[in-house]
């Protein structure tokens, strides 16, 4: 349904600066260089202009004009996601949602609506303030959209599944021009689309998704000195098959830098850590985390918190960074599995990386949801994520060829697909997807952008 008309399409960068309420930013300006920055230092963002639209009649009066110039669409929250798509955009107009950020909350109806630029801490501490939890992943200043786009994999997934399948509905400018509110009734196969297929399909304005009531959680790290990494793994993979759905866990390989960001007992040391998210009470939680606390941890965070402080238990960045990694979903975490996860990364092995986490999937993550999207369930009993801080291209060079050898020595255990959120190379979109939905995906595509404007860090091509 469309509910804005199409916005005529101006001439040249300096009509669309008029014409909208934010700004067009082009090299030369002196606001070049900060305009083009992703959250991820790592790549070096050269599009053809920076738009910072403020309204969805802003960000509609961008698509018209980029259409119109012959230019293609590269549509960002933060950057969190941005070296996949890489630094040479310059057919391309980035597209940053960065001023959108509005927030409500109807805590009747249990529900969020936000903008295209929020992040998680806002929403999450927004809706904590009713009693309310939403499906935030780790980080903090992650972009709701994009992250929900890419399927959403959570702390509170295993009992509530991912966030794209929590969507209600989506503010979208489609490659048109139209202004469309999709849902399950309208527009249905795009509503499917968005809903895991990522940012292909046109530029996200806002979105309305489920939240869920929880106000305190018992959730922490335990960590050890790294030389026990491998008895502390084997004895966390045996501890986290026998967990209830609302308990999730991480095994964790941690080699801090010794940078003032990091707490003084852990900074400049390494780590094997254990980190659980029980959404029950304390007391239950205690008895569940009792065998891995008996390991005896040199520090152990775990502890009832209140349920926005979950976007800080993880640690990570929040704040840009040059970070460069790589995901991969695995099948099963065998014993075998974990001694090859050690010899990889673990102590003397070289590794250049900041944190390997293995985290546990399962539950209402591995089941398809009823009436979900393209990505409704991820088929894989563990999702592993590698990175390192690239300071140089020496060190950029150091954390690539050990990606390389991480995924060759977990190989037996990967699984067919891959999670698009961790994925930061270029996939094919049947191990993203899978066949099937790969080519939903690329039939609505055709129907909703058969020109491919929008060009998405893991793009789906019209089929
Ligand atoms: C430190 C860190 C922690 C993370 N933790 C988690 C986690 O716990 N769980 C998890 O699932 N993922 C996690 N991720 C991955 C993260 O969800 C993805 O990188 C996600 O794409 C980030 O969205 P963004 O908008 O912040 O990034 P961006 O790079 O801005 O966006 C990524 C892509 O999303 C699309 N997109 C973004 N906004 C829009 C929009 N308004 N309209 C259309 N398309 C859009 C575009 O295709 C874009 O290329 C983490 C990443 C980092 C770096």
């Amino acid at each position: 349904m469309a509910i804005s008309p199409r916005a005529a399409a101006p001439l040249g960068p300096s009509e669309l600066r008029a014409r909208i309420t934010g700004d067009v930013v082009l090299a030369g300006d002196p606001e070049w260089d900060a305009a083009r920055l992703a959250w991820n230092l790592a790549v070096d963002q050269r599009p053809a202009m920076v738009a910072l639209p403020e309204t969805s009649d802003d960000v509609a009066a961008v698509v018209a004009y980029a259409a119109q110039a012959g230019l293609r669409v590269a549509v960002q929250g933060t950057g969190h996601g941005a070296v996949a798509r890489g630094g040479e955009l310059s057919d391309s107009i980035l597209l940053k949602m960065e001023r959108m950020r509005g927030v409500q909350i109807d805590a009747a109806g249990r529900t969020a609506r936000v903008e295209a630029g929020v992040i998680w801490s806002e929403v999450a501490e927004a809706a904590a303030e009713h009693g309310l939890a939403t499906l935030a992943g780790s980080s903090p200043d992650v972009g709701v959209v994009g992250y929900t786009l890419g399927g959403g994999l959570s702390w509170l997934g295993r009992r509530h599944g991912l966030a794209a399948s929590s969507v209600v509905s989506v503010e979208i400018v489609t490659a048109d021009g139209e202004l469309r509110r999709i849902d399950a009734d309208t527009d249905a196969d795009l509503f499917w689309a968005v809903r895991g297929g990522g940012g292909s399909f046109g530029a996200v304005t806002a979105i309305e998704f489920a939240l869920f009531p929880l106000a305190e959680v018992y959730a922490g790290v335990m960590l050890w000195p790294i030389e026990r990494a491998s008895e502390i793994l084997h004895a966390w993979r045996e501890w986290a098959a026998d967990m209830p759905d609302d308990m999730t866990t991480v095994g964790r390989l941690l080699q801090l830098p010794p940078i003032p960001d990091v707490p003084e007992p852990l900074r400049g040391r390494s780590f094997v850590a254990v980190e659980a998210f029980y959404l029950g009470d304390e007391a239950e939680g205690t008895a569940l985390v009792a065998p891995i606390r008996a390991l005896g941890a040199e520090i152990d965070t775990v502890a009832t918190i209140p349920v926005a402080a979950l976007q800080h238990v993880h640690m990570d960045p929040e704040h840009p960074v040059p970070g460069l990694g790589d995901g991969m979903l695995l099948d099963d975490l065998s014993a075998t599995s974990i001694d090859a996860l050690v010899a990889a990364a673990g102590p003397g092995s070289g590794s250049p990386f900041l944190s390997v986490e293995v985290r546990q999937l399962g539950g209402a993550i591995a089941r398809p949801a009823a009436g979900g999207g393209a990505v409704s369930h991820l088929d894989a009993d563990f999702a592993l994520y590698a990175v390192g801080i690239a300071m140089s291209p020496e060190q950029a060079a150091a954390i690539s060829a050990h990606v390389s050898l991480l995924h060759e020595a977990l190989a037996p255990w990967a699984s067919e697909t891959t999670y698009l959120n961790f994925a930061e190379t270029d996939i094919a979109g049947d191990r993203l997807f899978g066949p099937y939905a790969h080519h939903r995906l690329r039939a609505v595509k055709a129907a909703y952008d058969p020109a491919d404007l929008f060009r998405s860090n893991h793009p789906v091509v019209p089929a």
